[in-house]
């Protein structure tokens, strides 16, 4: 069998049963966005680890490498920010081929550094070896989190709202940008791109849900709003209608779609990697929850309501309805 006709989901849930040896101490195992873990102290630890490898995740020509560092700690913090946490330290590994500058090198861990030093995450390990074709950078997060506060994917209600803490689909636009260098306005393909190679992790936003006593579940959108927020859903045994009057797409979205002969809302659904986070909110707590998010700055947009059923629908402008098929990043399909 290949990989392809399970998918990455379905592998990751062929491996799972396969991880609980020692259940003692283990909140939530395989299956989140991090490790939940209780070692005795007041405070849950959280793991996450992503691995980034060159040609499927980045091409060293499309960035420096401070900001390829930089983004690939932004991806790491964004899943301790899913499980509403702050994150501690962090533990390096990387595959170098021959080719590779020792400048460039230091390039990726000044942009580590300095996106460390921006959330005070220490870099405290890792490991270094050679690769025969591409770089890879494995990166490991601890974070730390209370264990009333923490927030998982299977714990949504009936009723609570959908949120999102950003907008979507400005990254895979920016992707897409890179990949197929369309005509556009300067300023345009700029400001897509950077959404694509500069993500800012929503650290806060995940503290602010995780102490509101509002938020029930939560995710970041790596792979696309049809896939994440179909992780909530199926996880908490739940379906969720989505509104498409209330998704935001913007000016630059829709004339990078025009240009391109695409839908934007394809970028908006679809699309992985803007790192904002899905939350379920309690109907009667969002009000004060917006307030909250309003006060530090921040912004929070209800785009739909969890639901009884299984699957995921998509409430058109004119009303009608469709389903919303999961169609994010899957890395075998
Ligand atoms: P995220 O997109 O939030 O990083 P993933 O979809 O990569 O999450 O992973 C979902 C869950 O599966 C996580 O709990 C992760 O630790 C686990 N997982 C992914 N790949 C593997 C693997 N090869 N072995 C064990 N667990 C894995
Ligand atoms: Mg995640």
């Amino acid at each position: 069998m290949k990989l392809r006709e399970i998918g990455e989901f379905g592998f990751i849930d062929r491996i799972a049963p396969l991880g609980s040896i020692r259940t003692e101490g283990v909140v939530k195992g395989i299956g989140d966005d991090c490790a939940v873990i209780s070692v005795g102290g007041p405070n849950y630890l959280l793991v996450t680890t992503d691995l980034l490898m060159e040609r499927i995740h980045f091409l060293k020509k499309w960035a420096s490498s401070e900001l390829i560092g930089a983004r690939a700690l932004a991806a790491n913090l964004s899943d301790i920010a899913a499980c509403g946490g702050t994150p501690l330290d962090a533990f390096i590994s990387i595959a170098i081929p021959d080719e590779v500058e020792v400048e460039w090198l230091d390039g990726l861990y000044r942009g580590m550094a300095e996106m460390a030093r921006a959330y005070s995450v220490n870099l405290l390990g890792g490991d270094t070896t050679g690769s025969k074709s591409d770089l890879v950078i494995n990166i490991a997060l601890t974070g730390t989190v209370a264990p009333d506060e923490v927030l998982f994917r299977h714990t949504a209600n009936p009723g609570d709202v959908v949120v999102l803490t950003g907008p979507t689909g400005q990254s895979a636009a920016g992707c897409d940008i890179l990949v197929h260098s369309p005509e556009l306005p300067e300023q345009t393909s700029r400001a897509l791109i950077r959404a694509h190679l500069e993500p800012t992790p929503h650290i806060l936003q995940g503290r602010v849900l995780a102490t509101s006593g509002a938020c029930t579940a939560a995710i970041d959108v790596s792979d696309g709003i049809s896939s994440d927020l179909g992780h909530i859903c199926r996880d908490s045994g739940l379906a969720a209608v989505v509104y498409e009057d209330r998704l935001s797409v913007s000016q630059e979205l829709i004339s990078a779609a025009a240009a391109m002969g695409k839908d934007p809302l394809e970028w908006v659904l679809h699309g992985g990697e803007d790192f904002v986070l899905i939350a379920a909110v309690k109907s009667d707590k969002l009000a004060d929850l917006e307030k909250g998010f309003k006060a530090n700055g921040l912004g929070l947009f209800p785009i739909g309501e969890f639901v009884q059923g299984d699957k995921m629908i998509l409430q058109r402008s004119g009303g009608q309805r469709e389903e919303l098929a999961w169609g994010g990043w899957d890395h075998f399909r």
